[in-house]
């Protein structure tokens, strides 16, 4: 009995992944298919200052118009970097962004977009040519461009890749460490990169309107990034408890739930006409 039972097991285990390896090769395809049908999509969330809640950018996050619905980065991202895809993706994001920059540019309003980089995308040496010439391509000003690199990515990102990074930040575009909190930084090395904004991970802030130690290292941080000479931007604050803390405490700019979703196009450039102005205004 025991024999069959261990057998059945082993069959249950091996059904397990062959429905496993046939749900990545078929993710893989909708991918690639995806990729040629043009169907992602870009979203757009506020960046507030802290002080008088102005806008002052705003990221941009990639959604995948799935025949099944809308697909968040979560569901296809990692799986787009294992097979490589996320180098076309990627390619795509650029251009969109340097269109978006220089459409709001022309309706005048200049906005600051912060696009995400992958490690994938900074392996390839083509991948700041390319950045350059899609900016080009749109008349999109390198000053209103940020790129968002993770902790990690930045701790391990080659000398090459460094100085092609302060050649772009020469041109006036900024850098942001992305996630920082979730990975170990060496603080030495973060003295050398290029940077102009330390972006908190949500894991950083999620407790510090209830935690007396969850703000103290928060504040910690805040204090580290202003040393190195950069602005602080808190992301994930689902709580006006939240804000209130983050703006106490130092920090620069202020991004989340609480502030603004992630937004289309067309809701986004409305929040920006009311919201975002009024309160830079008032
Ligand atoms: P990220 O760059 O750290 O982006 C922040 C994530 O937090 C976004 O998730 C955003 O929608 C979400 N978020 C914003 N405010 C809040 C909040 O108040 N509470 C909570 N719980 N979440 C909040 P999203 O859009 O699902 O993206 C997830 C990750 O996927 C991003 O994390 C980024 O690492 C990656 N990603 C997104 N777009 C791109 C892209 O175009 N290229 C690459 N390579 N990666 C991307
Ligand atoms: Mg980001
Ligand atoms: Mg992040
Ligand atoms: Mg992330």
């Amino acid at each position: 009995h025991a024999k069959s039972l261990g057998r059945g097991r082993a069959e249950h285990f091996t059904d397990l992944l062959a429905a496993e390896i046939a749900e990545r090769a078929q993710l893989e395809s909708d991918l690639r298919e995806a990729v040629d049908k043009d169907e992602f999509a870009l979203v757009f969330q506020p960046q507030v200052s802290a002080g008088d809640g102005h806008i002052v950018g705003a990221e941009a996050l990639l959604r995948w118009k799935h025949r099944d619905g809308l697909k968040m980065p979560a569901a296809f991202i990692q799986r787009a970097e294992e097979t490589g895809l996320i180098v076309e993706i990627g390619e795509w994001v650029i251009e969109e962004v340097a269109e978006t920059i220089s459409r709001w540019g022309r309706m005048g309003i200049p906005q600051r977009l912060a696009v995400n980089i992958s490690p994938r995308q900074l392996d390839h040496a083509s991948f700041f040519r390319r950045l350059r010439e899609a900016m080009l391509a749109a008349s999109a000003p390198a000053k209103l461009l940020e790129l968002e690199i993770t902790e990690t990515l930045a701790m391990h990102c080659s000398e090459e890749v460094v100085d092609a990074i302060a050649l772009l930040r020469a041109d006036g575009a900024s850098i942001a460490i992305d996630d920082f909190g979730t990975g170990y930084s060496n603080l030495a090395r973060l003295r050398e990169l290029p940077v102009d904004r330390v972006k908190l991970d949500r894991s950083l802030i999620e407790k510090v309107a209830e935690n007396a130690e969850a703000r103290a290292i928060a504040q910690a941080v805040i204090g580290l990034v202003h040393g190195l000479g950069c602005e602080a931007v808190a992301e994930g604050i689902e709580s006006e408890a939240q804000a209130a803390v983050l703006r106490v405490i130092g920090c620069d700019i202020l991004q989340g739930y609480a502030i603004a979703q992630p937004m289309a196009e067309g809701a986004f450039l409305e929040w920006v006409r009311t919201e975002g102005w009024e309160r830079a205004a008032g």
